[in-house]
């Protein structure tokens, strides 16, 4: 869910952005001292408050003191609350509030990681535990009522040990990892009892099926793992930078239990995984077998990002895995969830680049002759060059394939004058980023690598000076008026 970062004077305000990068926040400034932020409001109070009403998580940077005297008169129910947390101005502190069920801590161990500070944890069983027994993570259901499971706690703080169990139990020729720990249970620091004793009186029970004998109690937590059905989201994460990632992306991102995509791709993104997100990377130009692994993990349960870059409609993983989904080879695919999350794909960052090349009728057409014949790149270009679209063209060139290029604007020319504006785009929104205008004639193999991406205008393409600087390509609206 998007995190409201709220700030109160221009000082903080890029604090903010840095926050909001690394958690999906958008940013909320105060109108009379702030600009550049998502959104403006007057009046602090009735602002916060009605955030908090619609369980939208805070992040105020401002003392804790402002947010807890206005938050006062509308705090509820604590399994309820949203996290709120306060980040010092400087940045030097990171303080969750509220909203312990919701996962402020892990929220604030995030922005803390982030900022390359400790976050101010004083919940005793995080502390403790390192994991909230009252608020399990995605996938597991506390079975007891938060009274049972406070009694529960508070004794195991006192001392006690917990003993774990699985249920149904584990048959002893059944596979070792049935009876092992759940890895948010590994990951934390409760106090196990010795493996075998019969000493512990405290239980903590994750089970499959709930039978008559496993009962919730103040000396035994039931965790119901609920059945877990996979999900796979393909990705665009834009051309590069992360201002033209969507804030879907990121939290889609963001909430995966595992990556998997080209290793150039996953590099873009790297900054954002946290150390728990598996990262299955790949150098295979094999798009059906990422696809297929991706499809395969997701029915395991698991919930997988595949990440493409730019859209993931266009020229990308999207098509990819619904071409593998066809051939039904894994019947557990049929139950994934599967969701497609857009990108701004490398034509809208190239065009925004130089104008507006793209603003009348456009065909955009990969040159890439590997997955069709290249008689049918050609007969395509011909068809766009006479009906006079202004052309995107993907993969123009690359290592194997240098002549397809020069070909194509032989081709090209037969119908459109040597003047006509071509913009080269090459590593758009990543280190290496230019951008060029060139008249057709001269455009050559040589101009382009597999990073560029290449717009031809239509005969209406045109180049417009306003003050100093490059001159601006755009295509007007309306045709032949
Ligand atoms: N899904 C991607 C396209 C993948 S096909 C998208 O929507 O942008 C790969 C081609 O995309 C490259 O050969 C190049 O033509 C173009 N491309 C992808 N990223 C680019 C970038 N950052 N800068 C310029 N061109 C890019």
């Amino acid at each position: 869910m998007t995190v409201a970062i709220v700030v109160l004077n221009q000082r903080s305000v890029s604090l903010a952005r840095q926050v909001a990068q690394g958690c999906d926040g958008m940013v909320y400034g105060l109108d009379r001292r702030t600009t550049g932020v998502d959104h403006s409001f007057a009046e602090f109070g009735p602002t916060l408050r009605s955030l908090f009403e619609e369980k939208t998580p805070i992040i105020g940077i401002c003392a804790a003191g402002i947010l807890i005297r206005t938050l006062a008169p509308v705090l509820g129910n604590k399994t309820e609350d949203p996290p709120v947390l306060a980040i010092a101005e400087d940045g030097s502190t990171v303080v969750p509030l509220l909203g312990g069920l919701q996962g402020v801590n892990d929220l604030a161990r995030q922005i803390a990681q982030l900022l390359q500070v400790s976050p101010a944890i004083t919940a005793s069983g995080e502390i403790r535990f390192r994991t909230t027994l009252l608020a399990p993570p995605r996938g597991y259901r506390l079975l007891n009522d938060p009274d049972q499971a406070k009694g529960f706690i508070a004794q195991v703080l006192a001392g006690a040990t917990v003993r774990f169990e699985t249920h149904p139990t584990p048959s002893p020729t059944s596979f070792a990892w049935e009876g092992s720990l759940p890895e948010w249970l590994e990951q934390s620091r409760l106090p196990w009892s010795e493996s075998g004793s019969e000493s512990g009186e405290y239980r903590l029970i994750v089970a499959t099926e709930i039978g008559p004998d496993v009962r919730p109690s103040d000396r035994c937590l039931v965790y119901e793992q609920l059945p877990q059905r996979g999900y796979l989201a393909i990705v665009g994460t834009g051309p590069g930078s992360f201002e033209w990632m969507s804030p879907q992306v990121r939290r889609t991102l963001l909430e995966a239990t595992d990556w998997v995509g080209y290793r150039t791709y996953l590099n873009l993104v790297e900054p954002l995984r946290s150390p728990s997100i598996r990262r299955h990377e790949s150098d295979n130009r094999v798009e059906g077998d990422r696809a297929r692994q991706a499809l395969d993990l997701a029915a395991m349960g698991r919930r997988v990002v595949l990440v493409s870059s730019g859209d993931p409609g266009i020229f990308a993983m999207a098509a990819a895995v619904f071409e593998v989904l066809e051939t039904r080879e894994n019947p557990d695919w049929s139950l994934v969830e599967i969701e497609v999350c857009p990108g701004i794909s490398a034509m809208q960052a190239a065009a925004a680049q130089v104008g507006a090349p793209l603003g009348h009728d456009f065909a955009v057409i990969s040159l890439s002759d590997i997955l069709k014949p290249w008689s049918v790149v050609e007969s395509r270009l011909r068809a766009a060059a006479q009906g006079d679209f202004a052309i995107a063209l993907y993969n123009p060139v690359s290592k194997q394939r240098t002549w397809q290029l020069d070909r194509a604007r032989e081709l090209l020319l037969e119908w459109r004058s040597p003047a006509t504006p071509v913009v080269l785009a090459r590593n758009l929104g990543r280190v290496g980023q230019g951008v060029r205008v060139k008249p057709l004639a001269e455009v050559t193999a040589g101009d382009a690598d597999m990073r560029t991406v290449i717009l031809i205008g239509s005969s209406q393409t045109r180049q417009v000076q306003s003050g100093e600087g490059r001159p601006w390509v755009y295509t007007p609206r309306t045709y032949g008026g």
